[in-house]
């Protein structure tokens, strides 16, 4: 079944969303106020319209209550992000994404029902920031404030050691989810199974408890 979305604000973050779902084959409904955007995205998505979503009866005859999801991908002008969302939401639409441009922003932006908010550009940085700080770290996932799943790289300290053998579980409190090896991928590895310096584990457990792991066992000094 395809699921129809619409994208408010053509910006660089809400264009690469338009485009990702068009490529996904998804129906988009693209609407920006600058003509130029929407001349940009007519061929992309399945519909593209020039609106001014702060006007409460434009979204009505747009009909954007019956879209399943609709993304606000406005940008610099904070007033109309939070307006527009306001508008959604009176609507009734099901699901609302928003992309914040600073915390007050977010705040407002949940405070008034915003289902999601994103926020990229911070997110994105703190993201590149922990992988440049650590050696180990490649990539991570953020569950709650208290846990995530990390992406380490495996030190020379572990090579060839079985899961049973370090006890990780026992000892750190984490739990190795999946390694990867080179193309292959080893879902719920066994307690038998040999880690290979290089391999990249995929830890799930609180911060802590993968930051200790990480200092003890995958540093390689
Ligand atoms: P980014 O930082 O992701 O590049 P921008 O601020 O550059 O975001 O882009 C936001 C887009 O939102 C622009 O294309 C702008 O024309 C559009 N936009 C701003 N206000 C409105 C509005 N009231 N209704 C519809 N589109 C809007």
């Amino acid at each position: 079944m395809k699921k129809e979305f619409a994208v408010i604000g053509l910006g660089r973050f809400g264009g690469s969303i338009c485009k990702e779902l068009a490529l996904q084959g998804m129906d988009v409904l693209a609407i920006d106020i600058d003509e130029e955007k929407i001349n940009e995205f007519s061929e992309i998505a399945t519909h593209a319209v020039i609106a001014d979503t702060t006007d409460e009866t434009v979204m009505k005859n747009l009909g954007i209550r019956n879209f399943e999801h609709v993304i606000v991908a406005i940008g610099d002008n904070i007033q109309a992000s939070i307006l527009t969302t306001l508008i959604l939401k009176e609507l009734g639409v099901k699901r609302i994404t928003v992309k914040a441009q600073n915390d007050h922003h977010e705040k407002v932006l949940n405070k008034i029902g915003a289902d999601q908010v994103v926020h990229p550009e911070r997110d994105m940085g703190i993201r590149i920031v922990t992988s440049l700080v650590s050696n180990n770290v490649l990539d991570y996932l953020e569950l709650s404030d208290e846990y995530s799943i990390v992406e380490l790289i495996a030190s020379s300290k572990i090579d060839g050691k079985t899961l049973i053998e370090l006890d990780i579980r026992a000892i750190y409190g984490v739990n190795i989810v999946a390694i990867k090896r080179g193309e292959s991928i080893i879902v719920s590895p066994q307690a038998d199974e040999k880690i290979c310096k290089d391999d990249i584990l995929v830890v799930i457990g609180a911060y802590q408890d993968i930051n200790r792991l990480e200092k003890k066992l995958l540093n390689n000094e």
